[in-house]
Formats: C-alpha cells, sequence, structure tokens
C-alpha cells in the first residue's frame, strides 16, 4: 500500500502480522507479559488522503477509537474520524496528514513530563528539587521531585508501577499541581513524586502487567528484584508518610473497569470510605467533570484485590510503614458516561488533591 508503519520511539509498540488493500491485521507485543495485556502504540506515515483499516486479533480498545497524535506528545480519542469496535478501526487520514500515532489509549512519556517538570520548577523553583532516585537497567535516570515545604511530614505520589496505565500519569500532573498552586493547603506536609516507577518499561512501550517473573507492583518483598523498589522502599524509610498514594489504570474497560475506584486496602477500610465519599462530592462539584461515583471501589477480597500479590504491592507496603492515608486510584482509561481527555484527566487529579487537602484538614482539627 505504500504505507509505512513503526514502533522506532518511545512507547513504540506493535507487531504487524500482514498486509491487504484494505489495511493492516496487527497485534500487540505482550514481550514478558505473563498471559495477555492490551497496549500497543505505533505510527503511520504515508496514508495522507486515505482511509485505512486496522485490525488486532483480540480486544484492545475501548469504547471511542484509538488515541490519536500527529506529535507523539498530545493524545486524545477521536471517533469521528471513523468505525471502530473493540478490535478494529478504520482511520481517515486528511489530505496533509502525513504522520499519525494511534494507541490503545492516551500514552505519556518522559518527554512529555519534562514539559510538565519543567514548568513546574520554573513556577515553584523555591520549593520544588528534581532528584535520580535511580538509575535503570538501561541507563535512564529515575525522576524524583520533591515539593520541600520543611514540614515533618510526607505526602507521597507514584505511578506507572505498571508502565501501560499512561492515563494515570495525566492525573498525576493534575494532583500534583493542584498540591503547588494551592500550597497553604499543604504546607504541613512535604510532597514527593515518583512519576515513572518502571521507566525502562515506560520508554520501551512494554505491557508491564504481570510481567515475569512478578511485575513492580509485586516487588515489595525483603529481596527486590527490580531496583527502583529497593532505592524507593530505602526512601520511604526516611520519611513520616501521612498519606500514600498510587495511581493506576484497570483492566481495559467493562464493569467497575469503566469507572473512578479505590482499590481498599484491608487496613484502612473505614478511612478510604471516607475519603471516597469526600472525593465523590468534590468531583460531583465539576460539571462535566469524570466523576468518583464512590459506588465502584474494590473492597478486600473483590475482584482482583485479592491473594497474596496484594500483600506484596506498593500500597500494602504505605500501610506497613505506618502510613495514615494509603490510596491506591485506578482511573478508567475510557469511561462509560464520561469521556476521557487530557483536561478532564489533570482536572480529576486536581479534584483527587483537593479532596486530600479536605480529609488532611479534618486529620489537624
Ligand atoms: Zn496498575
Amino acid at each position: 500500500m505504500g504505507i509505512c508503519i513503526d514502533k522506532e520511539y518511545p512507547g513504540g509498540n506493535i507487531e504487524v502480522l500482514s498486509e491487504d488493500e484494505d489495511g493492516f491485521t496487527l497485534k500487540q507485543e505482550l514481550r514478558d507479559t505473563e498471559g495477555d495485556w492490551f497496549y500497543w502504540n505505533f505510527r503511520v506515515k504515508g496514508a495522507a488522503g486515505r482511509t485505512v483499516s486496522f485490525r488486532f486479533l483480540s480486544d484492545v480498545m475501548g469504547y471511542w477509537g484509538p488515541g490519536v497524535s500527529n506529535d507523539g506528545i498530545r493524545w486524545q480519542y477521536r471517533p469521528e474520524r471513523g468505525a471502530h469496535d473493540h478490535r478494529s478501526f478504520t482511520y481517515k487520514f486528511d489530505p496533509d496528514e502525513n504522520e499519525t500515532y494511534f494507541s490503545m489509549a492516551l500514552p505519556y512519556q518522559l518527554s512529555r513530563f519534562r514539559l510538565f517538570a519543567d514548568g513546574i520548577k520554573a513556577a515553584y523553583g523555591d520549593i520544588v528539587r528534581e532528584s535520580v532516585l535511580d538509575v535503570t537497567p538501561e541507563g535512564r535516570k529515575v525522576p524524583l521531585i520533591v515539593a520541600d515545604n520543611g514540614a515533618d511530614r510526607d505526602i507521597t505520589l507514584s505511578c506507572r508501577h505498571h508502565c501501560c496505565e499512561s492515563v494515570a500519569s495525566y492525573v498525576l500532573e493534575g494532583c500534583f499541581g493542584y498540591m503547588l498552586s494551592h500550597r497553604d493547603d499543604f504546607s504541613r506536609f512535604n510532597i514527593h513524586m515518583l512519576p515513572f516507577v518502571d521507566l525502562d518499561g515506560a520508554e520501551n512501550g512494554d505491557q508491564g502487567k504481570n510481567r515475569r517473573p512478578h511485575d513492580h507492583n509485586r516487588d515489595y518483598i525483603d529481596r527486590p528484584v527490580y531496583s527502583v523498589i529497593r532505592r524507593w522502599k530505602e526512601y520511604l524509610a526516611g520519611l513520616h508518610v501521612s498519606a500514600f498514594c498510587d495511581f493506576h489504570d484497570p483492566w481495559l474497560y467493562g464493569y467497575d473497569h469503566d469507572y473512578s475506584s479505590l482499590v481498599i486496602n484491608a487496613a484502612k477500610v473505614a478511612d478510604t470510605e471516607r475519603f471516597s465519599r469526600i472525593y465523590r462530592d468534590v468531583t460531583r462539584e465539576r460539571a462535566g467533570g469524570i466523576p468518583h461515583t464512590a459506588g465502584h471501589d474494590i473492597y478486600p477480597g473483590q475482584d482482583f484485590n485479592k491473594g497474596d500479590g496484594r500483600k506484596r504491592s506498593a500500597s500494602s507496603y504505605g500501610a506497613d510503614i505506618g502510613a495514615e492515608h494509603v490510596f491506591s486510584l485506578e482511573t478508567p482509561y475510557f469511561g462509560r458516561d464520561f469521556t476521557v481527555t487530557e483536561k478532564g484527566l489533570r482536572e480529576y487529579g486536581e479534584d483527587f488533591a483537593r479532596s486530600l487537602a479536605i480529609l488532611l484538614g479534618k486529620d489537624s482539627d
């Protein structure tokens, strides 16, 4: 067809199985994933003015077709550009659209984080500093951002324990940005943000979920196999953590996975229910935003929130080190009764931070 598909850029992941006059049959690369997962991300060149179909072998998309980008940095769902179901889509390329990126959701790479980090360092240079928590096996520097209020208590924010869960990164941006722009509400805390736990995985376009022998969110064991988890555990040991917050995305779509949910730690049920209600009320105030209903939280023993594996997760470790509040937030990739956009995700992260300020304010009463 004269159309070129490639994955040679950060986050790229695709295998081209075959090509015909209509388009392509594709498969996501599982790499070292145990079982199946659904992340993919590829670039198309040379399709300007044409309508092309892309077909997968299994369900790998949500309700709005693929995430689409023309620069690999800014993404949105573009359902108006062609037909789609959960395993195929057609896309009508504009006459001058020579390079287009497609993904199962809205990717978020290190380059995108740099734009955010540089912005907050410029705006809040008096308290924000960046350091390197770890150097990855492939030589990448794992960024750690701290808003240092000179406080004796801490809030931690972590993301990408499962590297494909990129939609959560936009929520993290909104959350941390709110904490800086409302710094009086958080002045009793230092805030520590680890935006890419599995940085190599994120940049290489791995799934990361159920990575063999176990993934990063099951590595909170006595002798972690990933150096970044060793470093993060050492770092956390030096803090007095009030709120331990870990950001994720759930399964592809369906049931609770279409809604915002908190995965409730068994030791923190009542506290998480309290926070969940605050978050529900805060998101209700934002017309057209991503709602947290508090009706889709995952209780201990329910769905994937059970079994020995949970004892080795980041949030369980947060409880072990004595954090008063431990929250693991699952942000839907697509949403059922609302639309997921970059802006909406950031605002939903802002609402999370505002809810936390309300909760922590009550703590001090
Ligand atoms: Zn996850």
